[in-house]
């Protein structure tokens, strides 16, 4: 089982350009009775398109693999739906699956290959700790979502895709702004993956406080408080809906309760007014709903 690292600082979690193709699952998340999300990253692709991905369920880690979806593309998450309730008896097979749930994610391409990763549920072995697992995120989700967080667009990074051609041979950017790609070098999306929406809360913090080499104080870097998925990475974006501040995520950490990881604490800067960033539609009146 993969746990999810305590800290993801900087850019440690950012593909890097050279070693082997993988595939890493970043979450495997109960978010209702029969609601499992599961998010994956991929790490030194070098292809544009022709990712190919399927998603299989089984009881036990070896095996046997149920496929749940096929021919998924230029995605990097499954929500299924179709996670057996426990009171379902209607599916001796799907029964059998209730002591132990992993998720596999398999990826093709006809250049990198393929690479695949498999991880147990989030709570592990035993039924009533998942539920309680389940039962933590979703109390911390109700707590953000009627505190004082309010609406949040993740626009999650793309760390793949069709390359820009500010890019140069190198793979450096060379125009920091660039307008096709927001200086991610990739130009699907513009660089990013379509928002997914959430809460969060934003607090004042006393990086206020601090000044960087330059000597310039940073006042617009803050902490922002979110649910546990979307897993969010260094360099994705977040966009808070009721008054369209943007903030670039400048590294993460997870927040435990009761030994549970069930929120995400991300360190933000705040996007001039002027970044390319701000061109990206949200839907401004978007009611996440994930429990
Ligand atoms: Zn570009």
């Amino acid at each position: 089982m993969t746990i999810p690292n305590s800290q993801t600082w900087g850019k440690e979690q950012s593909p890097r350009d050279s070693g082997p193709f993988t595939l890493e699952l970043t979450r495997t998340t109960q978010v209702g009775a029969r609601k499992v999300y599961i998010q994956w990253q991929l790490r030194n692709g070098t292809q544009a398109i022709g990712y190919n991905f399927t998603v299989y369920r089984a009881g036990s880690p070896s095996g046997p693999w149920e496929p749940v979806v096929a021919g998924l593309t230029d995605v990097y998450y499954f929500l299924d739906d179709t996670y057996p309730a426990p009171t379902d008896r209607t599916e001796p097979a799907l029964m059998s699956l209730h002591n132990v749930i992993y998720y596999k994610v398999h990826v093709t391409n006809s250049i990198d290959g393929e690479a695949e990763a498999s991880q147990i549920i989030e709570g592990g072995l035993d039924r009533r700790r998942r539920s309680m697992v389940k039962k933590l995120r979703r109390d911390a989700w109700i707590k953000i979502r009627k505190g004082s967080g309010t609406e949040v667009a993740v626009l999650k990074r793309r760390w793949w895709g069709t390359e820009c051609d500010c890019k140069t041979k190198t793979g450096v950017v060379t125009r920091a702004h660039c307008s096709k790609c927001n200086g991610t070098g990739i130009i699907d999306g513009h660089g990013y993956w379509n928002p997914t929406y959430t809460f969060g809360k934003r607090s004042a913090s006393n990086l206020m406080a601090q000044t960087t080499s330059e000597g310039k104080t940073e006042a617009n870097r803050i902490l922002v408080t979110i649910p546990y998925i979307p897993r969010v990475e260094p360099e994705d974006v977040l966009v808070f809906l009721r008054d369209d501040k943007r903030f670039m995520v400048e590294n993460v950490s997870l927040t435990e309760l009761h030994s549970v990881t069930v929120h995400q604490e991300l360190q933000v800067t705040e996007l001039a007014k002027s970044a390319r960033e701000y061109n990206m539609l949200v839907d401004n009146w978007h009611d996440p709903q994930w429990f």
